[in-house]
């Protein structure tokens, strides 16, 4: 009997573990990974912060699954777009979308448009040098002295570490060099990070919040009035114990400060066509467990603010898509259409499937979840017995020539020697063209499986 042939449509933790699950069930299943990009690994590569280098470690694992014989990675290639979503339906027995949440949510208060003010995924997609903001550098305003970080969650927490820390903290990571110049070369002093609940109800993780502690040109500034004296939950607990350390903390000659702003709303950003100048906050305090505005506004300068208040995922090609909750509509990892019952053939993992929520890890047993459901589906059922070869043919029809595997090994290559050439592990390569012809010098012939 043919095997079952699979498609999942993005290469991130979810996509690669949705993979890992077809391919280590008793099943017997050919599985193609699509991807936008000409590389693999999604958040991992684009989204884990560049100075986290044990996080990224985990690349390690997936890059097995990439390797396994029945798996072909298929990049730089759009479903959706370059392909639709009907015609993948007709060479796959079942097509897995893990497409991610790469949008990020907006506040909804006035001044959000203004120069300056920009979405914390735009500026983490690139200091990790995604191909699609190589060039958006400029629009950043970091000749700012003071920068508002807006969201209590470890984005947040991120952006305001990048934008903290020092040019030679930042030196051995593997920015594109011009990214590295810029950050260098900053303005900010100032970094304040706006939560407007307290901080036995910021996101932030304990882990992220005492590495702050080990940086040794940065003060930090928050009031310990407004620290609760213990929590039940451990994790806050642990957060509670790591903000009242970064509360006492002497530093003698810190180039720059991470200021910590509790119970504050945002209501609205000042500024004219030249840049925002301000951020309105206002103090918020809770009653009764119900968390309610004092009145108090106080403004807070600004000459660059990143909004950080969580993603959304975009609609895929023609897949219903929940506008309100911003993902697609599903019954455990099946695709849902309008009246509430399962699509055939179409599953989601990952954040597209149940939010941006978890760790890299989270997703392993999320995409183990929709996987068991695909599988009880096709259960029985005959395979479609679309070959390789058939899918190559359709994409080359359709002017497809995707980015391999090798295409990618060819990319990390020259990504690391570009690295050791500069002292570092790797740097990576910011710009479609450049990956692309790299990607494609080694072929760009689907070489893995021909199963
Ligand atoms: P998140 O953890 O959901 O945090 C979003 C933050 O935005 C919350 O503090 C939320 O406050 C705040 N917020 C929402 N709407 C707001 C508004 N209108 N005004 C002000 N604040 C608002 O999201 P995230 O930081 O984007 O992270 C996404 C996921 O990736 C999380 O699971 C995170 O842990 C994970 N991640 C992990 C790491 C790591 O492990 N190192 C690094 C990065 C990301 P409320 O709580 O009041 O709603």
């Amino acid at each position: 009997m043919n095997p079952y042939r699979v498609a999942v449509v993005g290469s991130g933790p979810a996509g690669v573990y949705a993979t890992e699950a077809l391919v280590r069930s008793d099943v017997e299943v050919s599985v193609d990974i699509y991807d936008r990009l000409p590389t693999p690994y999604g958040l991992v590569r684009y989204g884990v912060a560049p100075d986290h280098p044990r996080i990224k470690s985990i690349i390690v694992a997936l890059q097995r699954v990439l390797e396994r014989e029945q798996v072909r990675f298929l990049g730089d290639v759009n479903v959706g777009v370059d392909v639709s979503i009907d015609d993948l339906g007709e060479f796959y027995d079942a097509v897995v979308f893990a497409t991610g949440a790469s949008a990020g949510r907006r506040l909804a208060i006035p001044g959000e448009d203004l120069p300056g003010v920009c979405s914390a995924t735009d500026f983490v997609a690139w200091y990790s040098g995604h191909p699609d903001h190589a060039g958006a550098g400029e629009s950043f305003a970091l000749d700012a002295e003071s920068v508002v970080v807006i969201g209590a969650g470890n984005v947040a927490l991120d952006v305001a570490r990048l934008l903290a820390k020092s040019a030679a903290d930042l030196a051995h990571t593997d920015m594109p060099p011009h990214v590295l110049e810029r950050l260098a070369s900053s303005g900010v002093r100032d970094v304040h990070l706006v939560c407007r609940r307290g901080p036995e109800h910021a996101k932030f993780t304990a882990k992220e919040l005492r590495e702050l502690l080990e940086l040794e040109d940065l003060a930090t500034r928050l009031d310990a009035d407004l620290l609760p004296a213990d929590a039940a939950d451990p994790m806050v607990a642990a957060n509670l114990k790591a903000f009242a350390e970064l509360a006492v903390r002497e530093v003698v000659n810190g180039q720059r400060t991470l200021h910590f702003h509790f119970w504050s709303r945002p209501i609205e950003l000042l500024g004219d066509g030249d840049g925002v100048a301000a951020l309105r906050l206002e103090r918020m305090r809770e009653v009764e467990g119900v968390v309610r505005p004092t009145g108090e506004v106080v403004e807070l300068e600004a000459g660059m603010v990143v909004r950080s208040v969580g993603y959304h995922s975009t609609p895929v090609g023609t897949l219903p898509f929940d506008e309100g909750l911003g993902r697609i509509p599903n019954d455990e990892g099946r695709v849902t259409g309008p009246d509430g019952r399962p699509i055939e053939g179409r599953y989601v993992a990952g954040w597209v499937k149940r939010g941006p929520s978890g760790v890299v890890g989270t997703n392993r047993a999320c995409a183990a979840g929709t996987v068991a459901g695909l599988l009880a589906d096709l259960a029985g059922r005959p395979a479609r017995g679309a070959s390789a070869a058939d899918v190559d043919r359709a994409l080359a029809e359709r002017g497809i020539v995707p980015v391999t595997y090798d295409g990618w090994l060819s990319i990390d290559a020259e990504e690391l020697d570009r690295g050791r050439g500069l002292g570092r592990v790797r740097t990576k390569i910011p710009d479609w063209e450049t990956l692309r012809r790299i990607g494609s010098a080694a072929g760009r012939e689907p070489v893995q499986n021909t199963a």
